[in-house]
């Protein structure tokens, strides 16, 4: 049988034998009652990373986003975040349904917006305004192409929240591939932000879960909307020990998801039916097609076994990951020459 090479997502990934066994050793209670070490040990562990009072585990990224909104806002308040915002484009409207906000989208670059445009975005204090109280931000920025944002870029935004009392919320589902690129530490977010959310399940390799970052008094808060939200879970030390274990062995690999990036979005470059390649910092390889069509790519590539995801008009993208090689990367190349 030919073997699939999956380029969907980096969520498509297994657990690995040492994750496993990780998994199977792990001592578990009932985390309802707090009584999972092994969720206590993931939380504990990440907290301290980040330099942050306190963390909660859930079963995914969108709930850990959906909660953070929750709890930095009031009914009627006004999110300032880029349009291709994940918590605006990929949450099935939970903004509005879970936490009755309305987004003010920005266009910046990348995905990247910046302080001046957040500054000129805050609603002024008139009863015909919402009231603007939490700047969201996406590092990496999944629909930005992997995008990163600067460290400066980051305080600077962080000011304008300070002068205007707003709180600042972290879509960090793929935090860790910005760090391994920039060398920018957990605590240099853990200062920077109100609320951190953290996936597993992404570059990390764990096949389930995200962290959400805060401050004692709001993980209280998180933990009572976690629990409506349907998301308290049971003996979930099993899939903490994964997280724990990923937090170990699986940072420090994401380079290598970034060179094989870089290397499958150098070679699409030179391929006739590539308008343009977006700019790879990390781990996504969008590329912009000539003159066909986006479904046409993948059909493709599916004759090679080779999965992407359609992303937009005439635009296909990669993510590579853990359980993408230099052996998958090398058919990958050779199967895009093929075609064009
Ligand atoms: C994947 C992702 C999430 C969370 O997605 P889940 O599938 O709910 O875990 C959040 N933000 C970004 C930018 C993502 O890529």
């Amino acid at each position: 049988m030919t073997k699939t090479i999956d380029l969907r997502s980096d969520t498509v990934t297994k657990p690995t034998p040492g994750m496993l066994q990780a998994m199977s050793e792990a001592e578990v209670g009932d985390d309802v009652f707090d009584a999972d070490p092994t969720v206590n040990a993931l939380q504990e562990k990440l907290a301290e990373m980040f330099g942050k009072e306190s963390a909660l585990y859930c079963p995914s990224g969108t709930m850990t986003n959906q909660i953070a909104l929750r709890i930095s806002t009031r009914p009627q308040d006004e999110v300032i975040c880029d349009k291709r915002s994940h918590i605006y484009l990929y949450e099935g409207g939970g903004i509005a349904y879970n936490s009755m906000l309305s987004p003010k989208l920005l266009d910046g670059d990348r995905g990247r917006i910046t302080a001046s445009m957040v500054k000129e975005n805050i609603n002024p204090d008139d009863i015909h305004f919402p009231r603007t109280s939490l700047v969201s931000l996406e590092n990496t920025m999944n629909k930005g192409g992997g995008s990163i944002y600067s460290l400066k870029d980051l305080k600077d935004i962080r000011s304008i929240c300070d002068d205007h009392g707003l709180r600042m919320h972290l879509d960090g589902a793929r935090l860790f591939n910005a760090l391994v690129e920039t060398g920018d530490s957990p605590r240099d977010y853990g200062k920077l932000f109100d609320t951190i959310s953290i996936c597993f399940s992404k570059g990390l390799g764990a096949p389930v879960g995200s962290v959400l970052l805060s401050s004692k008094k709001k993980i209280k808060e998180a933990k009572r909307v976690r629990k409506v939200f349907g998301g308290g879970m049971r003996q979930a030390g099993y899939l903490a020990a994964a997280c724990i274990y990923a937090l170990d062995h699986h940072i420090d690999r994401l380079a290598e998801d970034h060179r094989r990036a870089q290397i499958l979005g150098e070679v699409s470059r030179e391929l006739s039916f590539v308008r343009q390649v977006y700019p790879v910092d990390t781990n996504i390889v969008i590329l912009d097609l000539a003159d066909k069509s986006e479904s046409w790519l993948l059909s493709e590539l599916e004759k090679y076994h080779i999965l992407a995801v359609p992303f937009g008009r005439r635009l296909v993208r990669f993510v590579t990951h853990l359980n993408f090689d230099d052996e998958d990367l090398q058919q990958t190349i050779e199967a895009l020459r093929e075609i064009g």
